[in-house]
């Protein structure tokens, strides 16, 4: 069982698997999206932002993957609803959806409008439901399926409270607890869900909250690894959820912190 054989695919092969990745236009869903084409899987990249969206489907086509871009805002349902029936229509089925499409607007707890806790939820709790619904129920019919929601460590818990995002927090948090209640309920559908918690990586989304030196030694100061992540070594983990190599897992949460929860 355990020995060499010349036939066995590659670790987290994707041959043949469709993968839908939101937010796909930069950053940690770049990464995804372009992992997973390496890894063999057809993409469909959806994000609010279509040129760029498209801009990472050519370069994928570049080396000669499969891509398609749909614009798509995660908290309106029609938009949701496209990007499914676009996957379905292009490639077939989905095998894999992954939640990365979010907000994180630092904002005081006192001061914070309504409406902009509402618009961080409705992105990226709200919108990873409508995401995981539609999917979800694409691969009941194939009684297989992955999906992978990308929360963080600023989840509360057994994560972390962050200062100037208790919008962020809630949402984060709150997709834990959806993804363990999906777990138990797709589990009879051949379907696995599980979250990622990223720690502070470098990309577009993170460098924009500018923060100054300081505040940015701050932030690395309790980080054992004294570095921020690259969204590569985040869509490592992602492809490993992803692929028939985590079989067993369903419900969990990976952190990828550079050991920041374990201070
Ligand atoms: P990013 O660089 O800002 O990329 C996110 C992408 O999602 C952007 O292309 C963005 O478009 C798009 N997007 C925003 N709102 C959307 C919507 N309503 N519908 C569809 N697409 C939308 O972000 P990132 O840093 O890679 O973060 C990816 C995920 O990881 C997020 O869920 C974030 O909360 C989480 N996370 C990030 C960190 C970190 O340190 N970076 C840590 C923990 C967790 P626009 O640029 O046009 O808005």
């Amino acid at each position: 069982m355990f020995g060499l054989n010349k036939t066995t695919p590659k670790f987290c092969e994707l041959k043949g698997k469709v993968a839908i990745v939101t937010g796909a236009a930069k950053g940690m869903g770049k990464a995804d999206a372009i992992k997973f084409a390496n890894a063999g899987a057809k993409v469909v990249l959806a994000d609010i932002s279509q040129q760029e969206c498209e801009s990472v489907a050519t370069e994928i086509k570049k080396m000669r993957g499969e891509a398609i871009a749909v614009k798509c805002d995660v908290s309106k349902k029609a938009d949701v609803d496209t990007v499914v029936s676009e996957a379905i229509k292009k490639f077939g089925k989905i095998d894999i959806l992954v939640n990365n499409a979010g907000i994180f607007p630092f904002e005081p707890f006192l001061q914070m409008p309504e409406q902009n806790f509402e618009k961080v939820i409705d992105v990226n709790l709200k919108g990873s439901f409508l995401m995981a619904q539609a999917c979800a129920n694409e691969m009941a019919k194939q009684k297989s399926g992955s999906i992978i929601n990308i929360t963080s460590i600023a989840m509360g818990q057994v994560g972390m409270g962050f200062a100037g995002l208790s919008h962020y927090c809630a949402s984060k948090g709150g997709m834990v607890g959806m993804s363990e209640a999906m777990a138990l309920e797709l589990a009879p559908l051949g379907i696995r869900v599980n979250c990622i918690a990223p720690g502070a990586i470098d990309t577009p989304g993170a460098s924009s909250t500018r923060l100054d030196v300081k505040q940015m030694e701050a932030m690395l100061a309790p980080i054992p690894m004294k570095r921020k992540g690259s969204a590569e070594e985040v869509a490592n983990a992602v492809l490993f959820l992803a692929s028939d190599e985590s079989s067993y897992m369903t419900g969990s949460v990976m952190i990828v912190d550079g050991g920041w929860c374990a201070n």
